[in-house]
């Protein structure tokens, strides 16, 4: 009777199958490289790495992990909650057409979403490219000299206008003026972004700007209720006072009325989000910064700018990097790092696949549609200013009656008061919209197109654009759908992403981006909703709002969070004023003192002194660990003024400090508050949490440790996440009341990636999250332990075991050899692989952080190039390589260098293509040789590069680019 037993359903249904999918290493592997290690389980190597002290006693409270079948279906009712209506808010938010070859070649694309930041130029030509594209486009419509490679959001860009403004003008007064007619999501951060820094924002009419004493104004243009004003006669007063005209605006606008920069502005921000980018219940979308020529050495941001490589080709660089708050700490001026790379990407390929013409025309065709709509409601009696782009400010009407036929309609219009409503046409607007939008008010329409006939444009005439914009053939080239195609994947072949080699960027945690992560940030019900739209449409992105905060607290063993901050530095800056606002609400308004280890990244500095708080800087120890006395020291030194240590766990330099739980008391004792930088969290996350080991708030990056793709440099999402005592004075949300200000434009920051994360947590579950965390330690210490006889590593930390990441130093070499740590770096790239992070925390070192996604076998090959690099090292140690001509110095080896008929090095061809034999299968070349980092700086290039120049008269572009 007996029969053997057949696997059950339950056996064959592996509901953790996404788990062995992200981590990287079986099982098998992860026994092997334990057995490097000398451990013989998982939990066992991180009971040896983890102190005590903090380790979690309990598993966290998470479902158990889905199948992706059975996340999307789970998600997928989540976004059925949110209804799509017809939206014409405005308010900075308008729909568009996302070009279909844009939505999947770039925004569904791995190799464009995959990227990381272009701080190693060569590997990065192709996103850099597209930078340029983004900076030649924003500077020839706004009409100013430069422009930097995005910012955050429109209303951060506001508040870093008035910063720079601060710095530059001449005028000594604290006042910042703003139009009453900016958007007001801009007006709350400006005010949230004045307070503490000795700025007084004055909101006022425009008619009163020019007899304010202040150091600058901010205009919107067109402005909020949607009318185009003449503002050269006010920029001229402004400047007469010695003060900086900022103005807000909008692309499209320009493509048919006059540049702010022909009437005078002096900076120039806005959003780019009609350009291609959905809604997403308010982003991420990239915003940018235009300035003058004279202010160029001061913008925030990144700027992209043409160098040249050492065969003196030009090729594309991050320049002016001295700006970076990296560099400057302290003294930055802008804690902005993250910014909005790959929605940059999308608006610069909008711009490139319509031209100019096509541009035009579709700025045009959105006049027509709202001049028509004007002249209907006129018609049925209600009031309309006269000069408009697309957005009407319909008056003398009952708005609720409106609202309510609108609702009735499933149309959305902008809410204002009681009698009047904002009406905001766009691409997406057809003749059907204008009919129906002119029946809310009872205006029948019954022959539009009669109707067209007889109506005439209502720009300004005064206002007129008439100077030439996207001239350049890169805007004039790309139409067809093969020709945008082509020149997508021509710029995604030149880089290195993660779709083809791991990125082991240390601190950056370039982990997989999993696809079915990805799959619902483009469905309509997450993509087309208005960050402004009624609550009772949202009621899905509640859900996976309130349930991400909640795993988030989970993980994090804090009380509440907010998903606010659109970036990391943007999470800092919004715990830091929780942190101010807390002690001002006790009576301690006057704790100012902030203090940050020396190893610290540099977004803490900056953030800190941002919040008006003075930086003192702590001490390291000859280990790299925060020196617990210097910190005591201090503490007692500042008591009276302290009023929080920002610490990085574990650290910058890869280890677990002992005395993190000491260190929460001694600042607990003088009155402080602990921030702790989560950056980090991978090494954490179902291991240990800070809110429960003494630490106050964190912010962590969704965009390194939960999934989120680094998108070459953006989008992120900085969630502030805080103990009970703090929650009050998070951000609130636009419209709320609250004790915190608004940090970002937007209520619930980069909403339409929040998706990634939720289903990262979901597929993972209690255990997966874990293992994660416990496989990255592994991984690290594995690339440690195999490297160990080959380079130095410093700073390990327990047991000899280092975190997630580890820092190989190569100064004792660079000293015997002249080799240094940027070679190795350049080197890597003729492997194929991108560089760990350079220089950072330590000069002269690689900081190496694997993640667990990346497999045993990804992991050697990185050994393999690591030892093979050692070995060249080696040779020009014993004199068998020459000392200044060898594969290190003259890496990375384009394919022109290596097929030319002559090679005029020392070393052979071979050597310098195919060190390993494994390259002859599959080899990456740089599209560029070593990129020249000073002649960039010097000769400050930053849009698109005249094609004479790629034909070799380099000084075509070494001209101040002037527009
Ligand atoms: C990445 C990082 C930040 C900044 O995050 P952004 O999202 O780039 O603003 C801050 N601290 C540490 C330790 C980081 O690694």
């Amino acid at each position: 009777m007996a029969q053997p037993r057949s696997p059950s359903l339950r056996d064959l249904e592996y509901h953790g199958a996404f788990i062995d999918r992200h981590i990287g290493p079986n099982d098998a592997e992860i026994g092997a490289m334990l057995n490097v290690l000398g451990h013989d389980s998982l939990d066992a190597m991180t009971d040896a790495i983890v102190p005590a002290s903090i380790r979690s006693p309990k598993a966290l409270a998470l479902p158990a992990a889905m199948t992706e079948v059975e996340a999307l279906a789970r998600i997928r009712a989540i976004a059925d909650k949110n209804q799509v209506f017809r939206n014409f808010i405005g308010q900075g938010y308008y729909g568009t057409h996302t070009p279909n070859v844009i939505l999947r070649n770039v925004l569904e694309n791995p190799a464009w979403y995959t990227a990381y930041t272009p701080y190693q130029a060569e590997i990065s030509q192709g996103r850099m490219e597209a930078l340029i594209n983004f900076q030649t486009m924003v500077a020839d419509l706004t009409g100013m000299d430069i422009s930097n490679a995005s910012l955050l959001d429109e209303a951060t860009a506001a508040a870093e206008a008035m910063a720079l403004a601060r710095r530059s003008a001449k005028a000594k007064s604290k006042v910042f003026f703003v139009s009453s007619g900016v958007h007001p999501q801009t007006i709350e951060v400006l005010r949230t972004r004045a307070d503490g820094i000795g700025i007084e924002v004055v909101v006022g009419d425009d008619a009163d700007a020019a007899g304010t004493d202040c150091f600058g104004v901010l205009l919107q243009y067109p402005n909020t209720f949607g009318q185009v004003n003449d503002y050269k006669a006010l920029a001229d007063a402004v400047h007469a006072r010695g003060g900086l005209v900022s103005v807000a605006t909008d692309l499209l606008a320009l493509t048919v009325i006059a540049s702010p920069g022909s009437w005078g502005a002096d900076i120039v921000v806005g959003n780019s989000q009609r350009f291609g980018v959905p809604f997403g219940f308010g982003g991420p979308h990239a915003a940018y910064m235009a300035c003058r020529d004279a202010y160029k050495r001061s913008m925030p941001g990144r700027l992209i700018g043409v160098s040249v490589d050492v065969e003196g080709k030009p090729a594309y660089r991050l320049t002016l990097q001295t700006r970076e708050q990296h560099i400057r700490r302290e003294k930055a001026t802008s804690n902005i790092c993250t910014a909005q790379v790959l929605l940059a990407v999308m608006a610069s390929m909008y711009a490139v696949y319509h031209g100019p013409e096509g541009l035009e025309r579709i700025a045009r065709r959105t006049h027509r549609l709202a001049a028509i709509l004007a002249a209907s409601l006129r018609h049925a009696g209600a009031t309309v200013g006269p000069d408009f782009f697309d957005t009407l400010h319909v008056v003398g009407i009952d708005a609720p009656a409106v609202h309510a036929a609108a609702a009735k309609a499933s149309i959305n219009l902008r809410t204002i008061d009681a009698s009047s409503v904002g009406i905001s046409l766009d691409e997406t607007s057809t003749r059907e919209d204008v009919i129906a939008l002119a029946a809310l008010f009872n205006a029948h329409i019954t022959d539009i197109d009669a109707l067209d006939g007889k109506i005439a444009d209502a720009l300004p005439a005064g206002l007129l654009r008439d100077t030439p914009y996207l001239q350049h053939p890169v805007f004039n080239t790309h139409h067809s759908e093969h020709e945008l195609l082509r020149y997508l994947r021509g710029l995604a072949d030149k880089d290195l992403a993660l779709d083809r080699t791991m990125i082991p960027l240390g601190s950056c945690t370039m982990k997989l981006n999993a696809t079915a992560e990805m799959i619902p940030v483009t469905w309509p019900e997450f993509a087309n909703i208005h960050p402004l739209a009624p609550a009772n449409q949202a009621t899905g992105y509640k859900q996976l709002i309130d349930e991400l905060e909640a795993m988030l607290v989970e993980c994090t063993g804090y009380d509440s969070v907010s998903l606010q901050p659109n970036s990391g530095a943007q999470g800092e800056y919004a715990g830091l004023l929780a942190i101010r606002e807390y002690h001002r609400s006790r009576g301690e308004g006057h704790r100012d003192v902030c203090l940050i280890p020396e190893s610290a990244h540099g977004t803490n500095p900056a953030s800190a002194q941002m919040c008006g708080m003075e930086v003192v800087v702590t001490r390291c120890d000859a280990n790299g660990n925060v020196d617990v006395a210097d910190i005591r020291a201090k503490a007692e030194k500042y008591s009276q003024r302290l009023a929080a240590l920002m610490i990085t766990y574990p650290s910058t330099h890869g280890v677990f400090e002992e005395d993190v739980v000491e260190i929460c008391d001694v600042v607990h004792q003088h009155g402080g508050q602990v921030y702790t930088d989560g950056a980090n969290m991978n090494a954490l996350v179902g291991v240990a949490r800070p809110g429960k080991w003494g630490s106050d708030v964190s912010h962590l990056n969704l965009h390194k440790t939960f999934c989120i793709p680094h998108g070459g440099g953006g989008p992120g999402v900085g969630p502030c996440a805080v103990k009970s005592h703090l929650a009050p004075f998070l951000p609130r949300a636009f419209g709320e009341e609250g004790k915190g200000g608004m940090v970002s434009a937007a209520s619930f920051g980069s909403a339409s990636i929040l998706p990634i994360s939720w289903m990262y947590i979901t597929l993972m579950g209690t255990s997966g999250l874990r293992k994660a965390t416990q496989v990255a330690l592994l991984n690290a210490n594995y690339i440690a332990k195999r490297l160990e006889a080959h380079y130095d590593t410093l700073y390990t930390g327990r047991n000899g075991l280092v975190a997630h990441e580890c820092i190989l130093d190569l100064r004792p070499l660079k000293d015997a050899t002249g080799i240094g740590a940027e070679d190795v770096a350049k080197r890597l790239i003729d492997f194929g692989f991108h560089a760990p992070t350079l220089s950072f925390p330590v000069a002269g070192t690689l900081m190496v952080e694997p993640t667990e996604s990346e497999s045993q076998h990804e992991l050697d090959r990185f050994i393999d190039a690591m030892i093979q690099i050692r070995d060249e090292i080696r040779a020009v140690e014993e004199g068998k390589l020459d000392r200044e001509d060898n594969p290190l110095k003259h890496a990375p080896h384009t394919a022109t260098q290596v097929t030319a008929s002559e090679w005029k090095h020392a070393y052979p061809r071979e050597l310098a293509a195919f060190p390993l034999e494994s390259l002859r299968q599959q080899k990456y070349w740089s599209p560029v040789a070593r990129v020249d980092n000073v002649y960039g700086d010097k000769n400050v290039f930053c849009s698109c590069v005249p094609l004479e120049a790629f034909k070799g008269e380099i000084e075509a572009f070494s001209e101040p680019n002037v527009a």
